[in-house]
């Protein structure tokens, strides 16, 4: 059985003070609902914050990571941060592919393969984000999108057990917009084939599929009740402590007694 995973994106936001405070809710949230056992929380943080939100997250269940990495370990790449230097802060997840990097930051799946590897291989979990544009839905071209997203950057070579894949249509993500249930699932589908002709079947039934996309409290359960839906990645409502839990109860509610 594939546990839940919520993963909060923090995106480019809170400086220390407010990253304190927004983790003592989280930790203080995740202590009451003593839903640890059922799903595995995550933040996200700034690379700024990752060392002192190690220590803010000592002893607690929930986990940290980054929202990207240089595929290379070393280097003259000015401004970069590499794998082995996020390895330091004791993070233990790692974003590649966030629509965000890809749309405005112009990363592509060649360059994509590189930095998923260079995670997965210094023994973190990558959470490698797919996912279409408006146009190429309407287009129809949805799948396609997709299935290349996943077939050239996954290989079988990744370490299926330190994979997350996560389907954040590019269209949901921060307008408000959300994915319905059949698109979703649906997605999620193809995402599973993809790994299974990549892998095998029972590999690929290993492999938790997040979705992402203006995921709330209010859509959370609907969407995390989906058979190929293992949790979610969440970006603006991870910034209130409050709806963070409320997703989080939502996927523990998922979870079969
Ligand atoms: C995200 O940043 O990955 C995301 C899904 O954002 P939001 O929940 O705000 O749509």
């Amino acid at each position: 059985m594939r546990k839940p995973l919520i993963a909060g994106n923090w995106k480019m936001h809170k400086t220390l003070d407010d990253a304190r405070e927004l983790v003592t809710g989280i930790v203080d949230g995740v202590g009451k609902l003593g839903a640890s056992d059922g799903v595995e929380v995550l933040i996200c943080t700034p690379f700024t914050l990752l060392f002192p939100i190690a220590k803010a997250l000592a002893n607690t269940p929930v986990m940290f990571g980054a929202q990207n990495a240089h595929e290379e370990a070393q280097g003259a790449f000015t401004g970069e941060v590499s794998v082995p230097m996020l390895k330091d802060t004791g993070c233990t997840h790692v974003i590649i592919g966030h629509s965000e990097r890809r749309h405005v930051f112009g990363e592509k799946n060649d360059r994509l393969a590189k930095k998923v590897r260079a995670v997965v291989d210094a023994g973190l979990t990558v959470i490698y984000c797919v996912g279409e544009t408006l146009d190429e839905r309407e287009a129809g071209k949805t799948r396609e999108v997709i299935e290349s997203q996943m077939g050239e950057v996954i290989d079988s070579d990744v370490l299926a057990d330190r994979l997350v894949v996560a389907y954040e249509p590019v269209w949901a993500i921060g307008t408000g917009k959300t994915a319905s249930p059949e698109q979703a699932q649906e997605v999620h589908g193809w995402v599973r084939a993809s790994l299974a002709s990549t892998y095998d079947k029972t590999t690929a039934d290993g492999v938790r599929i997040l979705y992402g996309g203006s995921v709330k409290p209010g859509n959370a359960a609907e969407l995390l009740s989906l058979p190929d839906v293992d949790g979610a990645l969440v970006g603006g409502a991870c910034l209130v402590a409050s709806d963070f839990i409320a997703i989080i109860s939502a996927a523990a509610a998922s979870v079969p007694a």
